[in-house]
């Protein structure tokens, strides 16, 4: 039995194309997907099941397109306290993609994992065991041998060649990867990584972007230094992590455009470093960070002169947080309204899902996220839970203010703490 269209009236339709807001418009669903659009103001049909958003925002859901969703800090229990045990770790990852998906994040594309404990998380959030966005892995990120690889044990697969390049590439494909990632240059989160020069030589780029392109794949790019990045848009990458000297190449900024391929500026990640709000971070990377920073500033504006399409990509923590970087998008010089197209049908692109996802038109999959507000006025309604009115995935409702009930405030306020004391090591009787 197929469930009946809903139809959401009274929209606000932000429709992720760039197209100026309509009001009052009623968006229909069905089977899961976009089955219509109508602005005229018809009445619908008086039996039909719907929702009246009362002129709330409706727009796709937000797409975060650099994400690495097990890379958080474990808790740690005080000296004394019974360790925590690693696979508390799987549940932990559970939590996170629950918060994005309560954020309205349907989809995100992880570009760099420990282990395969990603591609676990994917499998569970397809069988519907866990709530959360729609995942693309890469597996492995493929990688010449270097300090990464060792620093960021268990996320790379480090190969030297071109022989090896095109196994390391077969070897994701086999893990069950959707995408290719690459690292064309070092990494600034690595004090021994020099991440101005390339790391990999063009002929090992060009051998993972062959094979992968034959076989169907994707790949995106790590990108510091130009000469990496020149490597990458040279050799055909789909998609450009970070690429914040792009400004000092404004022909490379052209030819994305001319092919219409993706930048994924990444802002986040140089803020998260250069606030460096705990001196966790090494000073020489908080101070390549503030540098890299002004950079990245630098390549959103020669971007957006040079008409590039830009993605959201959050690459920074907590989870749930992925609008922050559409907010830092939008202080940088992109309207609200481009900002919220990198957020949704620019990201949808970066995943190579534009046809299905990231704009609300007919046919497209029902992801979508209600926002009570306007965020053209303030994009800062996105970081906030209480204006997250609703969430479809697919078609259903799956989390938001909305579903909340009024009970909903009556919930614990710390989850996490049992004020009964422990029975273990007490005094019996
Ligand atoms: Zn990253």
């Amino acid at each position: 039995m197929t469930a009946p269209p809903l139809h959401l009236t009274s929209a606000r339709l932000i429709d992720g194309t760039g197209t100026a807001p309509l009001e009052g418009v009623t968006v229909v669903l069905e089977d899961g997907r976009i089955a219509g659009v109508d602005a005229s103001g018809a009445p619908i049909p008086a039996d039909a099941v719907q929702i009246d958003l009362g002129g709330r925002a409706l727009m796709p859901g937000l797409v975060d397109a650099h994400v690495h969703v097990t890379a958080f800090d474990m808790p740690r229990a005080s000296k004394g306290q019974d360790a925590i045990v690693p696979e508390v770790r799987h549940h932990l990852i559970a939590a996170g993609l629950r918060r994005m998906l309560r954020m309205g994040i349907t989809t995100v594309r992880d570009v760099g994992a420990f282990g395969d404990d990603l591609l676990h998380a994917r499998q569970a959030v397809r069988l519907g065991a866990i709530p959360g966005p729609r995942i693309l892995a890469c597996g492995r990120i493929v990688s010449a041998t270097s300090p990464g690889g060792r620093h960021f044990d268990g996320m790379y697969r480090e190969a030297d060649g071109p022989d090896e390049m095109r196994k390391a590439t077969r070897e994701q494909f086999r893990r069950g990867a959707d995408f290719i990632k690459i690292m064309t240059t070092g990494a600034r989160s690595c004090e021994l990584e020099n991440s101005s020069p390339a790391q990999m030589t063009r002929a090992e780029i060009a051998t993972v972007v062959e094979e992968a392109h034959r076989m169907g794949y994707r790949v995106a790019a790590h990108c510091e230094g130009l000469d990496g990045t020149r490597l990458a848009i040279e050799e055909g990458a789909d998609t450009i992590e970070h690429g914040l000297e792009l400004h000092r190449a404004p022909e490379l900024l052209d030819e994305l455009t001319r092919s219409e391929r993706v930048l994924v500026p990444t802002l986040s990640c140089f803020f998260h470093v250069a606030e460096n709000l705990d001196d966790r971070w090494a000073p020489r990377l908080v101070e390549l960070a503030e540098r890299q920073r002004d950079d990245a500033h630098r390549t959103i504006e020669a971007a957006l002169r040079a008409g590039t399409r830009l993605a959201m990509g959050f690459d920074s923590q907590p989870h749930g947080q992925s609008a922050l970087e559409l907010v830092r998008m939008w202080r940088a010089g992109l309207t609200s309204m481009q900002a919220i197209m990198a957020g949704t049908a620019g990201s949808a692109a970066a995943c190579g899902l534009a046809d299905h996802i990231g704009s609300i038109v007919p046919g497209r999959v029902a992801d979508l996220v209600v926002v009570d507000g306007d965020p053209l006025d303030d994009p800062e309604l996105l970081l906030d839970e209480a204006r997250i009115w609703l969430v479809f995935q697919a078609g259903g409702a799956v989390a938001g203010a909305g579903l909340d009930s009024d009970l909903a405030s009556l919930r614990s306020a710390a989850p996490g703490t049992d004020p009964v004391p422990a029975l273990a090591g007490r005094p019996v009787g």
